[in-house]
């Protein structure tokens, strides 16, 4: 049986909304309807273009020996038929070619001419400058000139799925072709046989754990039990590998306690979380751009105490401006020493790009960003837990640390989540009592990560605090 992955359907959201724009870039181009059959829209293409259709054509469709495309965009030239692919992503992917050296085989042995091939991607470098205007935020990439010995192979590839089709199962074992570059729908079927997965595989080591594991795959281990001291040449990885084999815990509380012991007072803990969608939504904003919608705070005095603030933005609105405004109340000036993150960089280029667009609070927002410490090196570099199977992101460390703290009783229990949820309460459409459900399950969700980076931290440093105040007392 079947099994769609948990992104496929936002990915058909997102084809489908990224596909609608490019259509509506030329309000003159005529739709070739899939309805009543396809046959019917072989038909009408046909007709089209026998006509001398002389603007774009959508889902112009086509067919040849069976095999049946349809072109996203097809526009007319002086030497031929230009074809445009539509992807939502920011680049022409190597999977993108297979399907539009398709397109010219059938379209060139269906008689009609091509002039050029390309994959219409989105332009990263587009802004939105006035509402609803998209004109640049597509490039297109030609790739006729690449395509001459995919097309060249295609009649085989026909034949050859051709068999495929009308004999049994073939014999092929699961592998990278599984998950590259999505992950097949086929996966549990084809591994239904296969031998139990190594219960520690040596691919979970951090980094460039696959191409070790590789490696070892060759000499027969699989497992990271299987080696010894010496085998791995990373510091990084024998930590994790001794860890895993002897279930004690890396823990050097004097290294994070030095890592962080000239983080200022009282100490903020700051996570945003964020939408990036590929159609910018809001003036000023790039493609995949991530805007904060959200973020939560925590503030710890150098005493112990501890506060919460956050902010959260679902009505579908530009949430950027209150967004910026709720950091500065909260965090300029001193009101706060150092600002702890969990991997930095991000809440850096949030806050980064907020200054960039209010320039009235750009000094303020410029502070707040040099404020801004990483605990993730320092988790890094003083602890591991093997549960953590080689992660570090605070999803897996917070269960080691502190499992009263997982996520598990959260509605919202990760960032893609959190995402969704604010996909579904900005639409009109969410009924209000729907919208406070998903108001509640962000907020939970994003005062549990601030929550958790205090508890980390503490426990890293083995609760600096309460040592300095016994030693005091
Ligand atoms: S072998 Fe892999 S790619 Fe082929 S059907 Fe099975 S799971 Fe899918």
């Amino acid at each position: 049986m079947a099994q769609v992955d948990d992104g496929a359907e936002a990915r058909f959201a997102l084809g489908h909304e990224v596909g609608e724009i490019a259509c509506g870039l030329f309000p003159t181009g005529e739709m070739v309807e899939a309805h009543p059959d396809l046959a019917a829209a072989v038909t009408r293409t046909r007709e089209l273009i026998d006509a001398g259709w002389s603007e774009p054509i959508f889902e112009a469709t086509f067919e040849h020996d069976g095999v049946l495309v349809r072109v996203d965009v097809l526009s007319p030239r002086p030497d031929g038929w230009a074809i445009a692919e539509v992807k939502s992503s920011a680049s022409v992917k190597e999977y993108h070619l297979g399907d539009l050296a398709t397109q010219v085989w059938v379209m060139t042995n269906a008689g009609v001419p091509v002039s050029s091939a390309c994959i219409r991607h989105i332009d990263s470098s587009f802004r939105l400058q006035r509402e609803g205007d998209y004109t640049g935020l597509f490039h297109d990439a030609d790739r006729l000139d690449v395509l001459a010995d995919r097309i060249g192979e295609r009649s085989k590839v026909v034949a050859e799925a051709r068999a495929v089709l009308a004999g049994d199962e073939p014999d092929i074992g699961a592998g990278d072709h599984c998950s590259r570059p999505f992950v097949c729908e086929f996966s549990s079927h084809c591994t239904r046989n296969d031998p139990p997965a190594p219960e520690w595989p040596i691919s979970l080591l951090p980094r460039t754990g696959k191409a070790v594991a590789a490696l070892w795959a060759e000499e027969g281990l699989f497992d990271l039990r299987e080696l010894g001291p010496g085998d791995l040449t990373s510091a990084l990885h024998e930590r994790v590998r001794l860890a895993t084999v002897t279930g004690e815990v890396y823990h050097d509380g004097e290294g994070a306690l030095e890592a962080t012991r000239g983080w200022a007072w009282p100490r903020a803990y700051l996570d945003f979380e964020t939408i990036g969608p590929a159609v910018p939504r809001w003036i000023g904003a790039r493609p995949f751009q991530q805007i904060p919608f959200q973020f939560s705070c925590h503030i710890e005095t150098e005493a112990g105490e501890l506060t919460h603030a956050g902010f959260l933005s679902i009505d579908g609105g530009d949430p950027r401006r209150a967004c910026a405004e709720a950091l500065v109340e909260l965090l300029s000036g001193d009101r706060c020493g150092s600002i702890i993150a969990y991997n930095a960089s991000f809440e850096k280029r949030c806050v980064r790009d907020l200054a960039e667009v209010f320039p009235d609070l750009a000094q303020a927002l410029v502070e707040i960003e040099a404020k801004i410490v990483d605990l993730l090196p320092v988790t890094r570099n003083a602890y591991y837990h093997r549960d953590q199977r080689g992660s570090w992101s605070i999803k897996a460390v917070l269960p080691t640390v502190a499992p009263e703290l997982a996520y598990n009783d959260l509605d919202v229990k990760d960032g893609g989540a959190a995402q969704q949820a604010w996909f579904e309460a900005a639409d009109a459409a969410a009924s209000a009592e729907r919208r406070e459900q998903l108001r509640a399950g962000l907020e939970a969700y994003c005062e549990r990560d601030t929550g958790a980076m205090v508890v980390l931290l503490r426990r890293l440093t083995g609760d600096e605090r309460a040592s300095r105040r016994e030693g005091r007392g």
